[in-house]
C-alpha cells in the first residue's frame, strides 16, 4: 500500500487507522479526476474495492482482447474537461464519425430511427409519418379541440413525451420498445428529465427529409466520438490513475460515520478524514452510514435502476463495418450490440473483431447459456457474423446499477438526500454518487470541482 498521503497509526484496539485530509470513495473516473486535482496540495486517500482502477471506465484483458464495460466512447463538450483528456490520452486516441444503424424488420435503417424513416416497409413508413404529422399539428396548436388531437397524452411522463413529439407510429415501432427493453420500467412511469441531451428531436422537416429525401445531417450528442487507439477506455483511467499517490485499489469502504468523521474498512482498519467525496451508488452509501436518520433511508431505498449484462466476445474476422446497432425487437435477446475493433483495431489481436452485447434486466440474474445461443443466432441474423464458429472467446461482465431510473420517487428523494449530504458536507458525485444518467466527461468534471471545492476551503 502506498502511504506517502496518509498518517498511519493505532486506536485503542490495535487497529489500524488512517488519517487523511480527504477520503474518496470509488477510483472510477470521478474520483481518479478528484484525486488529480489534490494531488500535491492535500492529502487525500482513494479507497477503489476492486483490484483495478476506472469502475465503469475500466478495460479488461484477455486471450489479446481489450473488452470495455460495453462501449465507452468519449463525446467532450467542455474546453476544460476535453483539454485535460486529451493532455492524457496524449495522442493515443482516433476521432471517428459514428455509423450507428437500427436493425429491425429484416433492415438496417440509419440511427436515429426517427430522422430516417426511408428504409422501412411503404406501410410502417406511411403509419409513422401520418402520425408524426397529427402529433406535430397538435403540437403547434393545429388540431387544438380536435377530438383525435394527439395532445392529450400526460407530457410528464416518457411514453407521453414521447407520443406527443414522434406520434404513435415512430412511439410503436421503436421508441417505446427499444427504451423499455433498455429500462426494463414501465415508460408511463418514467419522467423525462433526462431525455434531452439523449434522444434527437428532428423538425417537420427534417423527418419528412429523412423519410423521403436524399438523407439529410446527422443527429444526436455522438455523431462523431474519440475513442483511445490502445487499451481500450481503460488508457484513459490508467493515465488519470498513474501519479496518483493516494490510489489504493483492493480497499473497500463498509461504513461511513459523520459524526466521528471516519469510515470503516472492509480489512477492519479505519479511515480518519475531514472531507469524504463519495461516488459509491447512491443508495448503498446511505445504507452504509451509521446514524441515518429514518426519512434519508427511506428516500434512498425508493432509488431504482436496472442491471446490464454486457457479453464480449472475441471473433474471427470477416465482419461488417458498422460501429453499433439498436434492437428494438425481442427476437433480438440485446438492446445494442457493438464491434469495438471498428473503433479501434488495437482492441483485438490481428485478423480478430471484439464485440460487446449488452442486455438489460430490471435486476434479475439472466441465465447466460441460453442468451448466448440466443445472441449468436441473431448475430447471425443482423450479419454480425457469417457461421457460429468464428467466435472464439467471451467474457460476461454485470453492471449495476447501470442506468437511472427517472421517476416521480426519484424527484422526490433526491432533494431530500442532497439536503441531508450537504448538511454533513459530503459531495457525492458522478454517476451513481449523484443518481444520475451521465457521461465519462461530466464525471470528470463533477471529480475536478469536488476537489476545487475543498481546496477552497483549505486557503
Ligand atoms: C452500459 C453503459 C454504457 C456507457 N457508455 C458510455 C459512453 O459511451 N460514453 C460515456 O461518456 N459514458 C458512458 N457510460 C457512462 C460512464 O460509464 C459513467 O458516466 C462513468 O464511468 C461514471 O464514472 P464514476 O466514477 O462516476 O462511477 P464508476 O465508474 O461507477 O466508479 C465508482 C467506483 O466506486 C467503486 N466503489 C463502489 N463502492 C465502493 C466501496 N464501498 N468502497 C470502495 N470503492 C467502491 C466502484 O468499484 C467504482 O470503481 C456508460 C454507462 C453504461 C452503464
Amino acid at each position: 500500500m502506498k502511504t506517502a498521503d496518509v498518517q498511519n497509526k493505532k486506536n485503542d484496539n490495535g487497529q489500524d487507522t488512517l488519517e487523511t485530509d480527504t477520503l474518496i470513495i470509488g477510483g472510477g473516473l470521478a474520483g481518479l479526476a478528484a484525486g488529480y486535482a489534490l494531488e500535491g496540495k492535500i492529502p487525500y486517500i482513494i479507497a477503489e474495492k476492486e483490484c483495478f482502477p476506472g469502475g465503469l471506465s475500466a478495460t479488461l484483458k484477455r486471450n489479446g482482447y481489450s473488452f470495455d464495460f460495453s462501449g465507452h466512447l468519449l463525446h467532450l463538450r467542455w474546453p476544460q474537461t476535453k483539454a485535460l483528456i486529451l493532455k492524457l490520452l496524449a495522442g493515443n486516441f482516433n476521432t471517428l464519425a459514428r455509423d450507428a444503424r437500427v436493425y429491425m424488420l429484416g433492415r438496417q435503417l440509419p440511427f436515429p430511427f426517427q430522422a430516417n424513416l426511408k428504409k422501412l416497409p411503404e406501410k410502417v413508413r406511411s403509419e409513422c409519418i401520418r402520425e408524426f404529422l397529427k402529433a406535430a399539428d397538435a403540437a403547434e396548436g393545429k388540431t387544438r379541440g380536435k377530438k383525435d388531437s394527439c395532445s392529450v397524452p400526460d407530457t410528464d411522463f416518457y411514453s407521453g413525451w414521447a407520443e406527443r413529439t414522434f406520434g404513435k407510429g415512430i412511439c410503436r415501432h421503436f421508441m417505446l420498445p427499444y427504451n423499455f427493453k433498455l429500462l426494463q420500467y414501465p415508460l408511463n412511469l418514467v419522467t423525462t428529465e433526462w431525455c434531452a441531451p439523449f434522444i434527437p428531436v428532428p423538425d417537420r422537416n427534417e423527418v419528412l427529409q429523412g423519410a423521403y429525401g436524399t438523407g439529410g445531417r446527422k443527429f444526436g450528442y455522438n455523431t462523431s466520438f474519440i475513442d483511445p487507439l490502445r487499451g481500450g477506455i481503460g488508457a484513459l483511467a490508467e493515465k488519470f490513475a498513474e501519479n496518483l499517490k493516494g490510489l489504493h485499489t483492493g480497499m473497500e469502504v463498509v461504513s461511513v460515520n459523520t459524526k466521528t468523521h471516519t469510515a470503516l474498512l472492509k480489512d477492519s482498519r479505519r479511515i480518519k478524514f475531514r472531507h469524504l467525496i463519495n461516488t459509491s451508488p447512491l443508495n448503498f452509501f446511505i445504507s452504509i452510514q451509521e446514524n441515518t436518520p429514518e426519512n434519508i433511508k427511506k428516500a434512498a431505498s425508493l432509488l431504482k435502476s436496472n442491471t446490464v449484462y454486457v457479453l464480449n466476445l472475441g471473433v474471427k474476422k470477416p465482419v461488417p463495418k458498422v460501429h453499433w446497432g439498436y434492437f428494438p425487437e425481442k427476437k433480438f435477446p440485446f438492446y445494442r450490440a457493438g464491434i469495438a475493433s471498428n473503433f479501434s483495431k488495437y482492441t483485438a489481436p490481428r485478423g480478430r473483431a471484439s464485440f460487446y452485447l449488452e442486455f438489460a434486466t430490471a435486476g434479475d440474474p439472466i441465465d447466460f447459456e441460453s442468451a448466448e445461443q440466443a445472441s449468436f443466432k441473431a448475430l447471425k441474423e443482423c450479419g454480425f457474423i457469417k457461421n457460429i464458429k468464428q467466435i472464439e472467446t467471451k467474457m460476461w461482465l454485470r453492471l449495476s446499477p447501470a442506468y437511472v431510473i427517472y421517476d416521480k420517487d426519484r424527484a422526490k428523494a433526491l432533494p431530500q438526500i442532497s439536503a441531508w449530504l450537504a448538511e454533513k458536507g459530503i459531495q457525492s458525485i458522478g454517476r451513481y454518487g449523484a443518481w444520475k444518467y451521465s457521461f465519462m466527461e461530466e464525471a470528470v468534471k463533477e471529480g475536478l470541482e469536488a476537489a476545487e471545492n475543498i481546496l477552497k476551503q483549505a486557503v
